[in-house]
């Protein structure tokens, strides 16, 4: 590591003890671009790393809403605006109780460089509140909505700030967030947020986007090898829209997404969730405000393993659909051991920095970082923008096939970088590389 690097790694550690997540994403980070710093001596000159590892600004502000028993809870509400080199601040926001400064950094910082690489001109961001939807009723999420909004509309709009759904945040609570929006600037500014519903300025296929661009990646891996998907059993976590998508998209082509996984433990289906009636069950379970999937196994009449994680069923390729850190070491050590050859992440830094390592360098298994294989839900919120500057809506066939080949092309470019830098087939660090270059490129050139 040159000393540039570790002055700023350095400064980071010191700077943020308490702020792990977001620690754990720029240093993985910093260690995957090592290669490329090696390039040019004007990354130090303007400081660049550290402009790149810290968000340009982050809004903090509370949250106070009214419950149905008249009883006022306050929640706290962040917007981080990471980076906006290549275009204005865009990604989600997530409402759970782990939400702190810290999630909110490591998802713009992972949001930022995984938005480089669609080719479409938008920078990164995220945000959130520490409010737990499960148990309350439409009525506290629309009033919850209506206040995160009134703290937040200034910060955002069309050509500054785009914010969408992720964990806790769909449609519904896009919808009411939308409206609350338009009530306060008076405009119908319809991209001024994403994941917006079809009658009112969505796109088709948002719900199902970054389960279905995960699975496009996959396929790109598996071309590579001169295989397909066609008879291969996947595990996924959770059971939510990723993974909805992954089952759902890996069924199309010939896969079998064999485990489901809710914090209580996960579920073993050996015939694979590839029915539209198991599809059915999963979002019915979902939209009822359940985390749970032991319904799915009294339901269908498959195993339930409580407590447990789906990494320990054998089986052809893993993809946690899930949250951050849903795998540890111990975990890793499993998915090698049962001879996985594939690991590809669609949720956002599901593996801890030292079960990524272990995984990325153990040499039976190939590997796709989240910021690559996971941007299909990004993909289709930037083509819904386009679709809102237009004033028009594509077929579900036109967007699936825009976003396959933009997956495609994050995997081409991520494929290209690793070439480039004599890193083989590593796709994690080439993705990270030209990333890093598409951005530092335009920091670069639009001065301090
Ligand atoms: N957090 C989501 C993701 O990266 C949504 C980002 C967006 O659509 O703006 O998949």
């Amino acid at each position: 590591m040159s000393d540039y690097v570790s002055r700023v790694s350095a400064d980071l550690q010191q700077r943020y003890a308490g702020q792990p997540e977001y620690l754990q994403a720029v240093l993985t980070w910093l260690e995957m671009i090592a290669p490329a710093l090696e390039d040019n001596p004007i990354y130090e000159r303007v400081d660049l790393l550290t402009r790149m590892v810290e968000p340009d600004r982050m809004l903090t502000f509370t949250v106070p809403w009214m419950d149905d028993q008249g009883m006022a809870h306050t929640n706290h509400g962040y917007r981080v605006q990471f980076n906006s080199a290549i275009g204005p601040y865009k990604g989600g926001l997530r409402f759970h109780p782990s939400v702190n400064p810290s999630i909110v950094k490591f998802l713009g910082f992972e949001q930022t460089y995984k938005n480089a690489l669609t080719g479409l001109p938008i920078g990164g961001a995220a945000g959130g509140a520490d409010f737990d939807p499960r148990g309350k009723s439409s009525r506290e999420i629309m009033r919850f909505c209506q206040s995160f909004m009134t703290a937040l509309y200034r910060l955002i709009g069309a050509d500054t700030d785009i914010p969408a759904g992720d964990i806790g945040v769909g449609s519904r609570e896009i919808g009411y967030l939308y409206g609350q929006y338009k009530r306060l600037t008076g405009k119908a500014e319809s991209s001024a947020l994403t994941g917006k519903g079809l009658t009112y300025g969505g796109s088709v296929i948002r719900q199902e986007a970054a389960g279905f661009g995960t699975v496009y990646f996959l396929a790109r891996m598996l071309e590579h090898q001169g295989e397909t998907l066609e008879g291969k059993r996947l595990a996924v976590s959770g059971f939510g829209n990723m993974s909805w998508g992954v089952c759902r998209k890996s069924a199309e082509l010939g896969g079998k997404v064999v485990t489901l996984s809710g914090p209580d433990g996960y579920v073993y289906d050996p015939d694979g969730v590839c029915t539209q009636e198991k599809f059915d069950f999963m979002l019915s379970m979902r939209a009822g405000g359940a985390d749970k999937v032991e319904p799915y196994a009294d339901r269908f009449g498959v195993e339930f393993f409580p407590g447990k994680r789906p990494w320990e069923v054998p089986v052809d390729i893993v993809i946690p659909c899930a949250t951050q850190n849903e795998l540890d070491v111990e975990d890793a050590v499993m998915i090698v051991a049962n001879n996985v050859r594939y690991y590809v992440e669609a949720a956002n830094m599901p593996a801890t920095a030292e079960a990524l390592r272990l995984l990325r360098l153990s040499p039976k298994i190939l590997t796709a970082g989240s910021k690559a294989s996971g941007s299909g839900g990004v993909v289709v919120s930037a083509l819904e923008m386009v679709q809102n500057s237009l004033r028009y809506s594509w077929t579900r066939q036109e967007v699936d096939s825009r976003l396959k080949q933009i997956m495609g092309g994050i995997y081409d470019a991520s494929a290209a970088a690793a070439e480039e830098y004599g890193l083989g087939y590593d796709l994690i660090a080439g993705n990270d590389i030209a990333a890093f270059k598409k951005i530092s490129t335009a920091m670069i050139a639009q001065g301090l």
